[in-house]
């Protein structure tokens, strides 16, 4: 995987920020000292400034109304328009990449886009794992007091192990597995960046390991947690944030891990639901350039092309 030429990429979000800088004085009520009705002009307080924007007067306010629907109707066709021009310089870096990586008919693989990882390794500290280590016992601790205190409440606890339900594992949803794995691989792990030294832990998680390790004595499970820990670490991100990505197996990890999706991978699940037996051009971006590329097909297809970067 890697890309050593940079490829423009119109930003996906540039357009909702110039959006966001025309409506109606948004900005202005935040630093402004003196206040007016946006319509008619007489002085108003800073509250109303930030709520309505207008004076008291009913026509004021419905004039404002009509103002903003008409902003959001303008809001919403600029959207439309910037996510085909997305999806247009989507089509075409992919037209370019497949000449490079062998892939004939690049048409054939449906773009998708998601964020790209990019940040420094550095040594774990002591103080990272002395964190979580605390973390972890206070969670242990609210597990057992609210064993003590309900003794039957969570006894039925369910294995929540993520990733894809074994009894729906046909090709259609191996292959959706698969294009997911992908793409976050490719991604490298944005969404991972506020783990800290907690990784989103909460009673529940513990709850859940303890039903499935039920012999494990609370110390016996920190450890269990802390040796999954690396030797190096993003900086400022996750503490099982690692070079080869999280470094917990999913049965041990949060459920939000488990369950959070980008706004990339919903577009991947769309795409994977309205186009049955379609590949995909995965790629991931930052700041406009391409970092990381792939061409995927289903699985179980004869005759696939190589493809990937
Ligand atoms: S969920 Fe999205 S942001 Fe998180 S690692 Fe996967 S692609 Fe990246
Ligand atoms: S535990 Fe793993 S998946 Fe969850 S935030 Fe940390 S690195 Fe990401
Ligand atoms: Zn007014």
């Amino acid at each position: 995987m890697g890309y050593n030429r940079p490829l423009e990429v119109r930003s996906f979000f540039s357009p909702l920020f110039d959006v966001a800088r025309t409506m109606l004085g948004t900005h202005e009520a935040f630093t402004r000292n003196a206040f007016r009705c946006c319509i008619c002009g007489t002085e108003i307080t800073r509250q109303q400034a930030r709520s309505f924007q207008t004076c008291t007067s009913w026509k004021c306010r419905c004039e404002y109304r009509g103002r903003l629907r008409d902003q959001a109707k303008q809001a919403e066709a600029r959207y439309e328009q910037a996510l085909t021009q997305f999806r247009n310089g989507l089509c075409s870096t992919r037209n370019q990449l497949a000449g490079a990586c062998g892939v004939e008919h690049p048409e054939r693989f449906l773009p998708v886009c998601v964020p790209s990882y990019n940040a420094e390794l550095v040594p774990m500290t002591a103080d990272r794992r002395e964190a979580l280590r605390a973390f972890l016992l206070a969670l242990l601790e609210d597990c057992t007091r609210e064993a003590d205190a309900a003794p039957d409440a969570h006894s039925e606890t369910p294995d929540q192990a993520g990733g894809v339900d074994s009894s729906d594992h046909d090709a259609a949803s191996e292959t959706l597995a698969e294009f997911l794995t992908v793409a976050c691989t490719c991604c490298g792990g944005h969404c991972c960046t506020d783990g800290g030294d907690h990784a989103y832990f909460t009673v529940d998680t513990m709850r859940q390991y303890i039903a499935r390790h039920p012999d494990r004595s609370p110390d016996a499970i920190v450890d269990d947690y802390l040796q999954r820990v690396r030797e190096e670490t993003y900086i400022a991100s996750c503490i099982y944030h690692s070079a080869n990505g999280c470094s917990l197996p999913r049965p041990m990890r949060a459920d939000l891990c488990n369950s959070f999706e980008c706004y990339g991978l919903t577009h991947l699940r769309d795409q994977v639901a309205e186009n049955a037996g379609t590949g995909l051009f995965i790629v991931a971006t930052n700041q406009g350039q391409v970092m990381h590329h792939r061409f995927v097909e289903p699985l179980h297809q004869p005759d696939a092309p190589p493809g990937g970067s």
